[in-house]
């Protein structure tokens, strides 16, 4: 299957919520999130520090430590068979079958997520004997060798011990070791943070590379909103422990429909635009235990108008495949309110600039053609 291949429903997030308890009782740090993903679909996850990016891919996992909990919600994963499991109830040894086999993940610092006392090709053993215990020693090391030349790094690393690669080859590695079972689905969450541009960009066409040889979905978590416009079919863009808008990469650049959005694209410099001021996002992401009444954005938001600050959005569909939570989707609410702010598209207005040149520059944000990253 190819990236462009998208299939059948993997997996159904609904109402996911996950709580952190402290002693100053529980924060929400995820709410309510729903979404869908298909058979070969990229998604990307962006938002600010502390949005809940983490925290939602780790609760899809149930991967999770205390003091965080999920708290409500389904994650409901799709087999190839047609059955479909809820993740949430299943133990933690029905989990583990399920883990890794099928539905993998790819944890931020290689040097951390990698064992520093186990050659690499001990640690592909591990897993593959662990989902195909008849898997004798050569057939695994095969394996891992198989799948270390597929990420571009020669076979004869499979006797390295991690600190004896650089940084760039670790997370491939680990990238590698997430595909030893043919997931579905592997989830990367800032899988190029600890790396150089260079470096992340080598590891994205491999990452691309692999994925249309192999078909599995990726959920991709990272700061980058330019390079999640180049990767992903989908975006997610999380607020407060909310996603307040979800749809088409392109669609969301061209048309964002929540201010957020907008502000998360407007804080990057297009590559292959005229220069433009950047205009940031003012303020700091709220204080968790302590959100603001009505829409959790409003003390940031350019657009914010009196009732922002006592009413919260719905999540609703506000275009063909987009959904997002902001009031000036709902004209019902607010009919009568002063509007600030007007330039920015929301709501199925045309994109801001008014210069069809600087509009016709934009960065390209179609669904990138695979090849360009190989
Ligand atoms: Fe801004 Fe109001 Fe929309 Fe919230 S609901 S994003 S404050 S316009």
């Amino acid at each position: 299957m190819s990236r462009r291949d998208v299939g059948e429903v993997l997996l159904e997030v609904k109402d996911l919520t996950v709580d952190y308890l402290t002693l100053k009782g529980a924060v929400r740090a995820v709410d309510t999130a729903n979404f869908t993903l298909r058979r070969g679909e990229i998604l990307g996850v962006a938002g600010e520090s502390g949005s809940g990016k983490s925290t939602l891919t780790t609760a899809i996992l149930r991967l999770q430590r205390p003091p965080a909990v999920t708290a409500g919600g389904q994650v409901i994963y799709h087999h190839r068979d047609g059955a479909a499991t809820d993740l949430v109830p299943r133990t933690d040894k029905e989990l583990r079958s399920i883990r890794w086999d099928q539905l993998a993940i790819v944890m931020q610092s290689a040097m951390d997520a990698l064992n520093p006392v186990k050659r690499l090709g001990e640690q592909f053993r591990d897993v593959l004997q662990l989902h195909n215990p008849k898997m004798s020693k050569d057939e695994s090391n095969t394996r891992a060798q198989d799948l270390l030349a597929m990420s571009g790094i020669p076979r004869d690393r499979v006797n390295s011990y991690p600190h004896e690669m650089s940084g760039g080859m670790r997370q491939r590695s680990l990238i590698s070791l997430a595909l030893a079972c043919d997931p579905d689905l592997v989830i990367m969450d800032e899988p190029t943070t600890a790396v150089d541009v260079v470096m992340q960009r080598t590891i994205m066409s491999q990452v691309l590379r692999l994925q249309r040889r192999l078909g599995f979905a990726i959920i991709f978590v990272t700061h980058d909103l330019s390079l999640l416009l180049e990767l992903s079919d989908r975006l997610a863009i999380m607020y407060a422990g909310k996603i307040v808008e979800i749809g088409p990469a392109s669609e969301l650049y061209a048309t964002p429909r929540h201010p957020y959005t907008a502000a998360l694209r407007d804080s990057f410099p297009p590559l292959f635009a005229p220069l433009k001021v950047m205009s940031g996002i003012p303020g700091a992401a709220p204080d968790l235990m302590d959100l603001p009444p009505g829409c959790a954005f409003a003390p940031r938001c350019p657009r914010a108008m009196p009732i922002c600050h006592e009413q919260e959005p719905a999540f609703i569909e506000v275009a063909p495949a987009v959904r997002a939570a902001c009031l000036l989707n709902q004209p019902e609410v607010v009919a009568g309110q002063p509007t600030i702010g007007a330039s920015l598209p929301v709501a199925g207005e045309a994109p801001s600039s008014d210069d069809p040149e600087e509009a016709s520059l934009a960065l390209d944000t179609t669904p990138r053609d695979p090849g360009g990253w190989s």
